[in-house]
């Protein structure tokens, strides 16, 4: 029981160490999967998001670029080195050429020339000329620094005129050896994102024009909303704009990024719609790699909660098999193999600490129990072997333990045990189930056979020390019932002697090395033979000649009586031919009754031998009429209705009641030899003799006397009225062969005078 609780535990623990496994691996790897979608999708619109900007960088770079490019077409000229820088500058041409012409045609905002000593000596601001100087003011610092990086050549604002600087070897063929300047960025205007685009004003056919250092044109382009929506438009990026905060309008899709000026300063964020390539991933796959990931979750969930509850309901059902297993269904004790079990354990803590402990091992069998079974039903049986169980449990003492063998079979371990606790369980169990049982009404007395083994006398494995127990029960059976008997080590030889014989003697019966040998009784009216009695005989080859008041009860135990009681009948049937007008005594066995149909077989032998029932005699003893009382007796009646006569047989031995012979109409009484011994020194067994003589007259019954062996006792048996005489004193049984001749020396004395044995030399033996 507790193997199998600890066995189901650690089947429990092993179970969930492997759902918390499973759980874990499917948790980690559905994070996993979550987490490399999301990351993924973050990373797909990251990389877009740097790409974008990438793009609009190099877009404002181009539009940078872009404006050079724009100034450049009227920076270098001629024309404007003339109009420009020689003396006065020629307003009226300038509004035209440069101040309209960058304003409207490129949407320059701001238009400004500065002298070669940086002084403004043109503007035109937001569309109209004004007074140079203060227009410029405002402007001033923040040009200043482009200005300053244009007649440099370098600086250390963000470089922006890449595309334009690519061509600067070209430009410098193209305009003849003058060195053009320029510088391009895009710088914060007041807050406001604006290109500042610087270029010298140069000659571009003729070099000789310029006169030390050139000129500067100034242009301010806003980048506004109309300059990022034409980047925007070419880069396929939607709402590309400047915005002061980087908190977006609308929905995430908006991406802002730091813009800052060429100087570093800030100018807000830039943003726009990105692409968002991510967005599938993050917004559909997403989710729905979550939900699978729920689901299997989920799903394993339900899956692995089945599998505990099917393992637990497997569990269950194997304790509850070995439960069934280990106990008897019907008293819910252990069975023979749980007690086996549980002795055994005893026995191997006696075996470990030997210091005065001892095992005692009882087992019970409730007598006749098969009567109560045969006679009330097998639900009376039932109920009989549940009131036994409840009888003896309260008797024990608690560490004691009762099982159930099976059948009417108990067993009974007490351990640790005390040195008299063999006697004293022993004395518990008969008391117990000396009261009646109530059983349907009716009172029941039962009587029970005990046999008691101990350790460590008996041995010290379960099985030796239930076998011993089972011995002594069979001994103490074998010795009339309702008795305890303790296990000696004669009684296992006896043992081992019994199964040796049962061996030979089925070896026996199969090669047909038995015989039956006759002895004759005598007419005590005039000495003649009436009747012979068949009595087996087996003569072992190296044991000689076995008793069958040994093996005959070797052979009912073992089975072997049917199949043996059949061959003497039909043997003897056969005998009976050869002495017509003799009587053929035979003696049958309880067992069968119990295990043939006996009239059927009988009524078969007899019409295959052409036997006159009437010359066949049974002779039965009072155990036929004690065991299963119903059936036994409509047997006999049976028998007895064929025409054959039945005795009983050993009369005097055993219950003798005279209550069978008055309810069981019989043709003959045999008194047993143990009354006929030395009757004339035994007052008692004369007085018995007389009463059944008496009773025998009265009921029209032959009364036979057995083992007569002396003259004495044959006197003594004529006078008390005895009508047949047995005995060795007559003669002894003899083989078939020889029947005739006794019967014929009997006859010839029967003539001469009264009964009286044959003359000593002819006596049979
Ligand atoms: P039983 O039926 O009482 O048979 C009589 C026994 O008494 C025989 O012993 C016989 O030899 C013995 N006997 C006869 N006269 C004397 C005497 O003067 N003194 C002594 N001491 N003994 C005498 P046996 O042949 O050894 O048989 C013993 C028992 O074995 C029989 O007792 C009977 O119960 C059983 N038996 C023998 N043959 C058969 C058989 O064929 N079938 C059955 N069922 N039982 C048998
Ligand atoms: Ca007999
Ligand atoms: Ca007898």
């Amino acid at each position: 029981m507790i193997a199998a609780r600890f066995r189901s535990l650690q089947q429990n623990s092993d179970l969930r160490r492997l759902t918390l496994l499973i759980g874990a691996a499917l948790a980690a790897f559905g994070l996993a999967l979550v987490v490399v979608v999301a990351y993924a999708g973050w990373s797909a619109d990251r990389t877009a998001v740097i790409r974008e900007r990438q793009l609009v960088e190099n877009a404002l770079d181009n539009g940078v670029s872009r404006v050079l490019d724009e100034q450049k077409s009227i920076a270098w000229w001629d024309d404007a080195v003339l109009n420009l820088t020689r003396g006065q500058v020629n307003t009226a041409w300038a509004d035209v050429e440069y101040g309209a012409f960058l304003n409207e045609t490129y949407h320059h905002a701001d238009i400004f020339v500065l002298s070669d000593r940086d002084a403004p000596v043109y503007a035109y601001v937001e569309g109209q000329r004004l007074e140079p100087a203060s227009a410029y003011a405002p402007f001033a610092a923040v040009v200043g620094k482009v200005v300053e990086e244009a007649r440099a050549g370098a600086g250390d604002l963000r470089p922006r005129a890449h595309v334009f600087e690519a061509g600067r070897a070209r430009y410098r063929e193209q305009l003849g050896g003058v060195d053009p300047l320029w510088s391009a960025h895009i710088l914060s205007l007041y807050g406001e994102p604006v290109v500042v685009s610087v270029m010298s004003i140069v000659p571009n056919v003729t070099p000789s024009l310029l006169h030390g250092e050139p000129f500067l044109l100034v242009s301010v382009v806003r980048i506004d909303e109309a300059f990022l929506g034409d980047l925007g438009g070419a880069l396929l990026l939607p709402n590309l704009r400047v915005a002061a905060g980087a908190g977006a309008g609308d929905a995430g899709a908006l991406t802002s990024e730091v813009f800052s000026a060429d100087d570093g300063a800030s100018l807000g964020y830039l943003q726009w719609t990105s692409r968002q390539p991510g967005k599938p991933l993050l917004m559909f796959i997403l989710p729905l790699v979550a939900l699978g990931v729920v689901l299997a979750g989920a799903l394993t969930w339900v899956m692995i909660g089945r599998l505990k509850r099917a393992s637990n309901q497997l569990a269950a059902r194997e304790a509850q098999a070995r439960h069934e297993s280990l106990h008897d269904a019907l008293c819910a004790l252990p069975n023979r193999r749980q007690f086996a079990e549980l002795l055994q354990v005893e026995l191997d803590a006696l075996v470990m600490n030997r210091n005065g402990r001892r095992v005692v091992v009882a087992c019970i069998d409730v007598d006749r129990f098969k009567d109560v079974n045969d006679t009330m039903g097998h639900q009376a049986g039932d109920m009989l072997v549940k009131a036994v169980a409840a009888r003896l449990a309260p008797r024990l003492e608690a560490s004691d333990v009762l099982a159930r063998f099976g059948g009417d079979e108990f067993a009974v371990m007490r351990a640790p045990a005390k040195a008299k606790d063999a006697a004293a369980l022993a004395e518990t169990l008969q008391r117990a189930l000396a009261e009646p049982f109530e059983l349907l009404g009716q009172s029941i007395a039962i009587t029970a056979s005990i046999g008691v083994a101990e350790a460590p006398e008996h041995g010290f494995s379960s099985e030796e020390l239930i076998r011993a127990a089972d011995i002594a029960l069979y001994q103490a059976k074998g010795q009339g019932r309702a008795r305890s008997m303790f296990f000696c080590a004669e009684m296992a030889a006896d043992v081992e002697h019994r199964r040796e014989i049962e061996l030979h003697l089925r070896d026996a019966i199969e090669r047909g090395a038995l015989d039956l040998h006759y002895q004759p009784l005598i007419a005590c009216a005039d000495g003649a033979v009436t009747s012979v009695e068949a009595l087996l005989r087996w003569r072992h080859p190296q044991r000689g000649e076995i008793a069958p008041s040994l093996f005959v009860p070797i052979a009912e135990e073992a089975g072997l009586m049917p199949a043996l009681g059949a061959w003497v009948i039909e043997r003897a049937f056969m005998d009976a031919a050869r002495w017509p007008g003799l009587e053929i005594a035979i003696n049958l066995s309880p067992v069968q009754f119990r295990h043939v149909d006996l009239s059927d077989t009988l009524q078969r032998l007899a019409a295959k031998h052409n036997v006159q029932p009437w010359r066949i005699l049974f002779e039965v003893t009072e155990g036929v009429l004690l065991e299963s009382t119903e059936r036994n007796r409509s047997v006999l009646d049976a028998i007895r209705s064929m025409g054959f006569k039945v005795a009983l047989d050993d009369f005097g031995t055993g219950y003798s009641s005279l209550r069978y012979l008055a309810d069981f109409r019989f043709d003959k009484i045999k008194i047993d030899r143990a009354f006929v011994t030395d009757v004339n020194e035994r007052k008692r067994a004369f007085t018995i003799i007389q009463s059944v003589v008496t009773l025998g007259r009265g009921l029209n019954m032959d009364i036979v006397a057995e083992g007569v062996e002396t003259e004495a006792e044959a006197q003594a048996m004529r006078m008390l009225g005895v009508t047949q005489l047995q005995g060795f004193y007559f003669s002894r049984p003899v083989p078939a062969e020889r029947v005739a001749e006794v019967v014929a020396a009997f006859s010839a004395v029967a003539r001469a005078g009264e009964a009286r044995p044959l003359a000593p030399q002819s006596r049979a033996g």
